[in-house]
C-alpha cells in the first residue's frame, strides 16, 4: 500500500490523538503569538502556551473572524518573517481588504499531504490520471489540488476552468480517471458530452469523481453520479484553512473525515458561540494544528455542519462532519422566515422531472417582499406540453412551502435557459428594495 494510506495518524485512537492535538495546539499558540495579532491578543487575556494543558483547555483562547484577517491585512497574522514565505492566496476581496493566507515550505509540504491522503481515501492511486477542472491562481482548488495530486503519484492535467469541449479533448487524449470539479460546472460538462455525441463510459476512462467548493446537496451529488456512471466524493476546504483537504469522503461514502492531527474542529452555536451537543448543525470552528507562517486559532468559518456520530467502517479514526448545509450569511429571511438555499435545493433535487439548475429570486413588487424559484426542466422530460408542467410546478410550489412555511412563485423554464456563471453557482439573486423582509 501506498504512503497516502497513513494508517498509524488515520487509524490513532481517540485519546491518543487527542493527547496529539493537545500537543499540537500548544505548539500553535506559541507559534501564532509571534504575529502582532494574537500576540496582543494573547497578551490581553494572559495567556501563554503553557496554559493548554489539555484539549479542553482551547476555550480559554479567543475566536477569529474574517474581519479579523481582514483588519489586520496584510501581515498582521504572520508568524514568520517574511522571506520565510514562498506562496500566497487570497480571497477576491470584492467588499474592503481581501483575506490573505500566506504559506512556507512546511505548510506547502503539509498540505499537499493532506490532499493526497484525502485523493487516497476516496479511491484515487498513484498512476491515475487526475484531469483537475477549476480555476488555477489566487483560488486554493487549482494548485491546492494540483500539489496535493502530485504528492499521490497521479499523472496531473491542470486543465483549468471552463471550455467543455477542450476538457473532453483532454479526457480522450490522456486517458483521465479521476475529474475534480464544483458540481454545477459537471452538469454543463455532461452537457458538452451530449452535444458532441460522445459517451462518458464508451469513449473514457472516468472512474471517478471529487466534487467540492459549493455547497450542494445529497441529491445533487446523486444526479452528478447518475449522469456520469461514476461515483462521486465530497471535498471540504477554505482558504483561511489551507483550501482542499480539511475533510473529505473516504470510499464509505457516509460523510467527510476532517483530519484531525492538522485541525482542531468544534461545532458551536452561531448565536451563543456555546458547543452544540453531537450530531446537532452549528457552525464549524476551525484551528490549524500544522501551520507555521500563519496558525489561525478558533476560526468561525460561517460553515454550518454537524459531527456524524459512529465510527466509520474504512477503520479511520478522524471524527466525520455532515456536507455543509449551507453558510451563517447564505440564510435569507423573507416574510420572517429563515430560508437556507440548501433547503429549496434538496426539494428540487427529489423531482426527477427538472434539471441540475435552479435560482431564487428576491425581489420587491408593489412594495412586497417576493421569493420567486425558477427551475430548468430537465431535457429529457421537457415536451412543451402545458398540463404535465402546470402539474409539476404546483406540487414544487406546495413541497416549498410544506418546507419552510411560505409559499412561493415558482417558474418552470426551458433546458438551458438559466444563466450559467464560468464559476460557482449563483443560486441567490437579492433584488428587493425592501431590506431582509
Ligand atoms: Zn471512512
Amino acid at each position: 500500500m501506498s504512503i497516502y494510506w497513513q494508517k498509524e495518524m488515520e487509524t490513532m485512537n481517540r485519546s491518543d490523538l487527542a493527547r496529539y492535538q493537545a500537543e499540537k495546539l500548544r505548539e500553535t499558540v506559541r507559534q501564532a503569538t509571534k504575529s502582532s495579532f494574537y500576540g496582543a491578543a494573547l497578551k490581553q487575556r494572559g495567556l501563554a502556551a503553557e496554559d493548554i494543558r489539555s484539549l479542553a483547555d482551547i476555550d480559554k483562547l479567543p475566536m477569529t473572524t474574517k474581519e479579523d484577517l481582514r483588519q489586520h491585512f496584510p501581515y498582521g497574522f504572520l508568524s514568520v518573517p517574511r522571506d520565510a514565505v514562498i506562496r500566497l492566496h487570497c480571497s477576491s476581496g470584492t467588499t474592503g481588504n481581501p483575506t490573505v493566507i500566506f504559506h512556507n515550505r512546511h505548510d506547502l509540504d503539509s498540505w499537499a499531504n493532506l490532499v493526497a491522503r484525502s485523493l487516497f481515501s476516496a479511491g484515487a492511486r498513484p498512476g491515475d490520471v487526475f484531469q483537475n477542472i477549476c480555476g488555477y491562481g489566487l483560488f486554493t482548488g487549482g494548485l491546492g489540488f494540483q500539489y496535493g495530486a502530485e504528492c499521490l503519484g497521479a499523472l496531473t492535467i491542470p486543465a483549468g476552468a471552463g471550455n467543455s469541449r477542450r476538457q473532453i479533448q483532454l479526457m480522450k487524449n490522456f486517458g483521465t480517471t479521476v475529474i475534480h470539479a464544483i458540481p454545477s460546472y459537471l452538469a454543463r460538462l455532461h452537457e458538452a458530452f451530449r452535444e458532441m455525441g460522445a459517451d462518458i463510459a464508451r469513449d473514457t476512462k472516468l472512474r471517478l469523481l471529487v466534487i467540492g467548493a459549493e455547497p450542494h446537496t445529497e441529491g445533487q451529488r446523486r444526479r452528478i453520479q447518475d449522469l456520469f456512471g461514476v461515483k462521486a466524493f465530497n471535498s471540504y476546504g477554505l482558504s483561511e484553512m489551507n483550501g482542499p483537504g480539511v475533510a473529505f469522503e473516504c470510499e464509505c461514502q457516509n460523510g467527510l473525515h476532517l483530519w484531525e492531527d492538522a485541525f482542531i474542529a468544534e461545532i458551536v452555536d452561531p448565536e451563543t458561540l456555546e458547543p452544540v451537543p453531537e450530531g446537532v448543525v452549528g457552525e464549524l470552528v476551525m484551528t490549524t494544528l500544522d501551520r507555521q507562517a500563519m496558525p489561525i486559532i478558533r476560526y468561525r468559518t460561517r460553515d454550518l455542519t454537524r459531527f456524524l456520530p459512529g465510527d466509520c467502517p474504512c477503520g479511520r479514526s478522524h471524527r466525520r462532519i455532515d456536507r455543509i448545509t449551507g453558510r451563517t450569511d447564505d440564510m435569507f429571511i423573507i416574510k420572517g422566515c429563515n430560508v437556507f438555499p440548501m433547503q429549496i435545493e434538496k426539494i428540487l433535487m427529489a423531482f426527477p422531472e427538472i434539471g441540475s439548475d435552479y435560482l431564487i429570486v428576491l425581489e420587491t413588487v408593489n412594495g412586497v417582499n417576493e421569493m420567486r424559484i425558477k427551475v430548468e426542466v430537465s431535457p429529457n422530460w421537457f415536451t412543451g406540453e402545458m398540463e404535465p408542467l402546470e402539474n409539476l410546478r404546483r406540487r414544487i410550489q406546495e413541497e416549498v412551502r410544506d418546507e419552510i412555511l411560505l409559499t412561493p412563485e415558482v417558474r418552470l423554464v426551458e433546458p438551458g435557459a438559466l444563466p450559467k456563471p464560468e464559476g460557482k453557482a449563483v443560486r441567490v439573486q437579492d433584488l428587493r428594495t425592501r431590506e431582509g423582509e
